[in-house]
């Protein structure tokens, strides 16, 4: 389907050397897009670029992008850009999690949270946005998470950055609907990646209640984010912006 199509479009996907990034990035790439890969790990990365390559992408990179420093992500973008000739598409998606009641958080981890979540989507999308008029429009797609509308005692500043994710899309979205830039956040369910193996260890029972929450019955996988990804990168979603849409198997409209 045409409007569905990313031929000769460029994205930067955060944190796509793995997990839900990584699926996203693959069905940008299944689209027809040309994508590069940011984030820390070079040796994730080396796998990723393959599964790119399989996907079909025309053209595929990593670069290093360590998100808390806002240098670095406007270096990055620019470069894309340079490099590519043009930026259409930016995921931020690149995030982490610390968890603690929140009597405990130190004021360092509670920026490294929210300064990852937040932030740095923040300050690529600011780097992105003349780089997406230069092209005529763009696509920007934030990643929040169930807690952007729940909250768990171990997520205070998770949550709270999440919950600024969706805040910022819709004051980003409001802002750049005239430039023909679309803005719009996910809000991904319990997907299998490393982020939540890592909560499965620290919390327990949470696999067990997650399931049973879950109306699908299991974890997302990555590939379940692809297709979200590809609508909101495409021109199938030109009139679609500060919105927030769950992909959580119903675990967000469960009684
Ligand atoms: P992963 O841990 O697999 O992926 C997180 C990615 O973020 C990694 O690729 C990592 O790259 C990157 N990243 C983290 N910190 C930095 C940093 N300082 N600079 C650059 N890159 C960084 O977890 P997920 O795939 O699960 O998480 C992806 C996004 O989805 C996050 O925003 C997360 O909050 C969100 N999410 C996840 C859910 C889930 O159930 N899994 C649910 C809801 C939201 P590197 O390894 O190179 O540092």
């Amino acid at each position: 389907m045409a409007s569905f199509d990313l031929s000769n479009r460029v994205a930067l996907v955060t944190g796509g050397n793995g997990g839900i990034g990584l699926g996203m990035a693959t069905g940008l790439a299944k689209a027809g897009a040309s994508v590069v890969i940011a984030g820390r790990n070079k040796d994730k990365a080396k796998t990723a670029l393959q599964e790119l390559k399989v996907a079909g992408a025309p053209k595929s990179d990593f670069v290093t992008l360590d998100v808390l420093s806002g240098e670095e992500c406007h270096k990055v973008v620019d470069e894309v850009a340079a490099r590519f000739g043009r930026l259409d598409i930016l995921i931020n998606n690149a995030g982490t999690n610390i968890r603690r009641q929140p009597q405990e958080f130190t004021p360092k981890e509670w920026h490294t949270v929210i300064d990852t979540n937040l932030t740095s989507a923040f300050v690529c999308s600011q780097a992105a946005y003349p780089h997406m008029l230069k092209a005529g429009g763009g696509k920007i797609i934030n990643i929040g998470s169930m807690m952007s509308i729940f909250g768990a005692s171990f997520t205070t500043a998770y949550a709270a950055s999440k919950g600024g994710v969706v805040q910022m899309t819709r004051a980003m979205a409001t802002a750049w609907a005239k430039d023909n830039i679309q803005v719009n956040a996910v809000l991904p369910g319990w997907i299998d990646t490393e982020l939540t193996q890592g909560a499965r260890k620290e919390v327990a029972g949470l696999h067990e209640k997650v399931l049973a929450r879950t109306p699908a019955g299991r974890w997302g996988t990555p590939v379940d984010m692809a297709g979200i990804a590809v609508f909101l990168a495409s021109g199938a979603s030109d009139f679609v912006t500060g919105t927030a849409i769950p992909v959580d198997g119903g675990y967000s409209v469960q009684g």
